[in-house]
């Protein structure tokens, strides 16, 4: 009965691949967890070379291994873009593909910038390389309005969108900010072959995109009390859709505009008085500060209270209180007439 002995001794096919996949994970997992810790100035692509050795041999070892799952083929995958690992994320891809096309599919395709990962689940490489170009320009008049420093709620680490398509669209772009260590966008689709806005069904992707940035950059308040009344993002969205919308940007198929812009927004709220009251009061706070002292020292005010970072963190996400924008703006404000529009405006 000597085989019986070994069947037992030895681990079933199933268990070496899972146990291969999640010390890999867990390799991964320490990475991130230490450099959450103690962000300092490191940045995203460095962090993959402090995977020990012995890690990257674990992930070879699974994608040799004759009887590796598709279960740990996914867990594997998607453990490579908790890092910046699209090389090896397409090395596990393409194991995945042999075994199942349904699976590798869904597992999805990957995209690396600068300043962001893109995971598109149903949709192919060229659809990520349009959305990179759109989510560049975006983020470019980001730049030029805002000049916002960090993109992620854990210093140094790049921006996650993971974009699906599906049949319809029953949740719109949102911002999630469950995962431990990173900041993510969920961003679905209805059209695979074309990134259109408003889609065929009036859906604003192009401007909920830039909304959603805005809520990865300030929440406000906290769980219970959003101080902002939901207007921030708005006011970052249709201010980015604006500007983003002039000049030779390549936003073919990208019409929001004719909805949504700052200044529509100026006109149906030029009798509202700003205040921290409500939405259309908060709206019409942000548009003053926004003529009065500029787009520019709003984004330095945020940056200096994430490098003070004394504000509230709730599950590492950045929020913040119109009492600390203010004390904020008062330091970064030079002219003395800025900084009297921002004393009399935020009260
Ligand atoms: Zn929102």
């Amino acid at each position: 009965m000597r085989w019986l002995a070994l069947a037992v001794l030895l681990p079933a096919p199933q268990d070496a691949a899972e146990a291969l996949a999640s010390q890999w994970t867990e390799a991964v997992r320490r990475v991130n967890e230490e450099h959450a810790g103690k962000p300092g100035k490191t940045r995203e692509p460095e962090l993959a070379r402090r995977l020990p050795k012995s890690a990257v041999a674990t992930l070879d070892k699974l994608i040799a291994l004759p009887d590796a799952t598709a279960a740990s083929l996914v867990e594997a995958g998607e453990a490579c873009l908790d890092l910046d690992l699209v090389r090896e994320f397409e090395k596990v891809r393409a194991r995945l593909e042999k075994l199942s096309g349904e699976q590798a599919s869904r597992l999805g395709t990957a995209l690396s910038r600068d300043r962001y990962i893109l995971r598109g689940i149903g949709l192919d490489r060229a659809y990520l390389d349009r959305f990179a170009e759109v989510l560049d320009a975006v983020l470019a008049a980001y730049d030029e309005l805002f000049a916002f420093e960090e993109w992620s709620k854990v210093p140094g680490k790049k921006l996650r969108v993971r974009i699906h398509l599906e049949e319809e669209i029953t949740r719109p772009p949102h911002f999630a900010p469950q995962f431990p260590f990173h900041s993510e966008i969920d961003f679905p689709v209805i059209d695979p072959k074309e990134l259109k806005s408003p889609t065929s069904k009036g859906h604003f992707l192009f401007y909920g995109l830039c909304h959603e940035l805005g809520h990865v950059i300030a929440m406000w308040g906290d769980r219970g009390r959003e101080e902002d009344h939901h207007a921030w993002a708005h006011y970052t969205g249709v201010a980015i859709v604006e500007h983003a919308s002039k000049g030779a940007r390549k936003l073919d198929g990208l019409a929001d505009i004719k909805w949504k812009s700052l200044e529509k927004e100026r006109q149906a709220l030029k009798d509202k008085a700003p205040s921290v009251a409500d939405r259309d009061g908060v709206m019409s706070l942000f548009i003053a500060l926004h003529d009065r002292v500029g787009p520019k020292a709003i984004g330095a005010a945020i940056n200096l209270l994430d490098r003070e970072d004394r504000r509230k963190r709730i599950n590492k996400v950045r929020y913040y209180g119109f009492a600390e924008l203010k004390e904020a703006l008062l330091k970064t404000v030079k002219d003395p007439k800025g900084r009297a529009a921002v004393a009399q405006l935020i009260r």
